[in-house]
């Protein structure tokens, strides 16, 4: 059995299993046991509920989730961790594990009502931004992120953290910090604090197609007016600049405002009035502006 709270322990456990550390995985085992109780109490699965684990490592969050009675689907990327896990749980039936990279791999597996995972600093952000935005939504979601990044899911419209990314988030989730964690909680210590923070699901439906794409193409110069970046993401999706006065009068906007102001509702509103002229049939393909 591994020591998952010893750093010492862990050492001399890579070493004899001459298993390296791999910085490009993001590879930082959590050996704070409190902090990887709260965790797995914050996501608030019962007995027999399947929850996709991604980034299991030597299975310190696996051997909780286990114990706890849940179904789990770990998705890991590296081929010594992945030896080591299959010898330690093989046995569980509750147990099944997905090789390679979860960016690659995801898709093709069942959807799963959780979610947990320490993501690696690199991989987490992308993660959470392609499961939204491919509507593979969870009841639940409980991840450990940089610092910074849990400051972009969770901002509010005018906090000097509030991206795109953070509408991406609101999107689908209601997004709650749960605690700070400091470096010196894992093994080996990253040179940032990280963050837990749960994501519940919200009830209302999936966004308009063009959604995500109007999300961002509104972000893309963050010190431009609405007016140059909806006029930007008009002309390359529609080739044409003449709907931007008609989707900003239907939304009450002079133009001069910034999306970095705007609550998600007004994203939303924007992205129907986009979808709504498509849907009335309006020649947005070829740039002429139909009156009927
Ligand atoms: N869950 C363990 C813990 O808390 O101690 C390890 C967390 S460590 C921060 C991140 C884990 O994600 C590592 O096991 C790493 O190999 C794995 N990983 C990194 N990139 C991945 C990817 N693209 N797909 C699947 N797993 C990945």
């Amino acid at each position: 059995m591994i020591n998952y709270n010893s750093a010492t322990a862990l050492r001399s456990f890579l070493d004899e299993e001459n298993l390296g550390m791999r910085k490009k995985f993001g590879q930082n085992f959590l050996i704070n046991p409190q902090v990887r109780l709260s965790l797995v109490s914050a996501l608030d699965a019962q007995v027999s509920d399947e929850v996709w684990e991604v980034g299991p490592g030597l299975g310190a969050m696996t051997a909780l989730l286990l114990e706890k009675g849940l179904a789990v689907k770990a998705f890991e990327i590296d081929a010594g961790f992945i030896r080591i896990l299959k010898r330690i749980f093989s046995q569980e039936k509750n147990f099944s594990l997905v090789e390679g990279d979860v960016m690659k791999t995801w898709s093709g597996q069942q959807s799963a009502p959780f979610l947990l995972g320490n993501l690696p600093y690199n991989v987490g952000a992308a993660l959470l931004a392609d499961l939204i935005e491919k509507g593979r939504t969870f009841s639940r979601i409980v991840v450990t992120v940089q610092k910074e990044v849990a400051l972009r899911m969770s901002a509010s419209a005018g906090s000097p953290d509030y991206s795109s990314f953070s509408v991406l988030c609101a999107s689908a989730y209601k997004v709650k910090p749960l605690m700070v964690i400091r470096p010196s909680s894992f093994y080996p210590q990253p040179n940032v604090d990280s963050m837990g923070v749960l994501l519940e699901k919200r009830d209302e439906d999936a966004p308009p197609a063009v959604f995500f794409q109007l999300v961002r193409a509104l972000f893309s110069s963050r010190r431009k007016t609405i007016k140059n970046n909806l006029s930007a993401f008009c002309a390359s999706r529609f080739g044409s600049t003449a709907f931007c006065a008609d989707i900003l009068r239907e939304n009450a906007l002079t133009g001069m405002e910034r999306a970095e102001d705007f609550p998600l509702e007004v994203f939303l509103s924007l992205a129907k009035t986009i979808e709504n002229m498509r849907i009335l049939n309006r020649d947005v393909n070829s740039g002429k502006h139909s009156k009927n």
